[in-house]
């Protein structure tokens, strides 16, 4: 009947119905029965398809406003399924939001925007500027600095691709200073934070990181992939083996870079971290961080947390405050007991320049360097097109006014080891 090779009887029937009604019976229904928000709404943490469609079916619950008076009645914590916990969890991250739109999708957003006039405008050169340039969390207004201002605004004004935007476009001529002193993308050494794809989530193979790294101009490159307690897997003692063999023959391959051989840490919810002692002990560095348990009490979390500063074996804390911009909220801890004590112990903070995570920020840097904290600008990167976040995280830095000589990957490989 039909001559095209997989269309059967039933996708034929599919295609029948909307070339005559313009739209899929199943589809709608299925849609009738979602929230009107629910692409936000389903980016809370713990949401799953069937809360949103009990709080939809049981509380009118359309819109994030509509769950927060919810919340806040003491309505949503009686759905099935849900519970006071969950609850408070979403008011927390509800409460995080702010106006516009999240940073790494304003990013995203402008840097179309500046590829959109370049091709458009002849001769026009366009880049991001204010509060994107700065990394400010949520952003109300795309900001580009142009030459050729009057054409550009002309062409923007015109276009039907920023009249689509959920934020406003604005046209400067700004041209930003960094004050002497402060870490520059360029004095970086070494990036000490990256996956490989002996990582479950990572996008790239040993031998691409340690090329990119070298392009890149590194001294030195630090291989952290995922240990074994993470919920999704990660690396035993055994794989552990097996990558440093390779880290090694991709040494001599490439003796312009050294290569470091570390780990991501899982840190438990006893504040206890992978491996033992001999097996820390023979890594080159280790960075430990929470990627579980993200919404325990303050208390229990400051433990937790203050556990893995005190472990000798680790020498960095990744992505302190857990938090993932616009998805999920900081955890609740003693931050003062934490600077502190990572400042007794020497234990190094981490700028992760991930555009969700942007953590540390750079209000928290500021009030960590006050207790004498030295931190590391890290890309976290799974990816290739992700070595460039380290630059983001010198925007943290220089925000926060830290000083080249507290960044440790501005540091030769000789003085870092020393301090790993
Ligand atoms: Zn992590
Ligand atoms: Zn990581």
């Amino acid at each position: 009947m039909l001559a095209v090779r997989g269309i059967g009887a039933a996708i034929a029937g599919l295609i029948a119905e909307f070339r005559a009604n313009g739209d899929l019976g199943a589809v709608t229904a299925r849609e009738q029965r979602l929230p009107y928000q629910a692409w936000a709404l389903s980016r809370l943490p713990r949401m799953t398809p069937n809360r949103l469609h009990t709080l939809k079916a049981d509380l009118k619950v359309e819109t994030i406003a509509d769950l927060r008076r919810a919340i806040i009645e003491g309505a949503a914590q009686a759905v099935r399924g849900v519970g006071p916990q969950t609850a408070a969890y979403w008011l927390r991250t509800i409460d995080e939001q702010r106006d516009g739109v999240p940073i790494y999708l304003a990013v995203a957003l402008a840097q179309q925007l500046v590829s959109h006039i370049e091709e458009h405008v002849p001769g026009a050169r366009a880049r991001v500027a204010g509060a994107i340039a700065r990394l400010d969390e949520w952003i109300e207004e795309i900001e580009l600095a142009v030459s050729g201002g009057k054409e550009v605004s002309e062409f923007l004004m015109s276009s039907a691709a920023v009249a689509a935007l959920p934020v406003p476009v604005k046209v400067t001529r700004d041209s930003p200073q960094v004050p002497a002193g402060l870490v520059l993308p360029e004095e970086l050494r070494g990036d000490l934070h990256v996956h490989s794809d002996w990582s479950p989530d990572g996008r790239q193979s040993l031998a691409q990181v340690v090329a990119i790294a070298a392009s890149r101009g590194y001294e030195y490159i630090g291989i952290t992939d995922h240990a074994v307690g993470l919920r999704f897997g990660g690396l035993d003692a055994e794989r552990l083996q097996a990558q440093r063999t390779e880290i090694e023959k991709l040494g001599e391959q490439h003796p312009e870079i050294s290569i470091l051989h570390g780990a991501e840490l899982n840190i438990a919810r006893d504040g206890t971290v992978d491996f033992d002692q001999e097996l820390l002990s023979w890594l080159d560095y280790t960075v430990a961080g929470l990627h579980s348990f993200l919404s325990l009490e303050r208390d229990e979390q400051t433990a937790r947390v203050l556990a893995a500063i005190a472990n000798p074996e680790v020498d960095i804390i990744a992505h302190l405050t857990g938090r993932r911009i616009g998805i999920r909220p900081p955890i609740d801890v003693d931050l003062s007991a934490i600077f502190a004590a990572a400042a007794d112990h020497e234990t190094i903070l981490e700028v992760n320049g991930h555009l969700d995570r942007l953590d540390l920020s750079a209000d928290l840097i500021k009030i960590a360097s006050a207790y004498g904290i030295e931190f590391v600008a890290d890309s976290d990167s799974h990816r290739p097109a992700e070595f460039a976040n380290v630059g983001n995280a010198c925007v943290l830095l220089q925000r926060a006014g830290v000083a080249s000589e507290s960044v440790v990957n501005t540091w030769s490989l000789e003085a870092l080891r020393t301090r790993l």
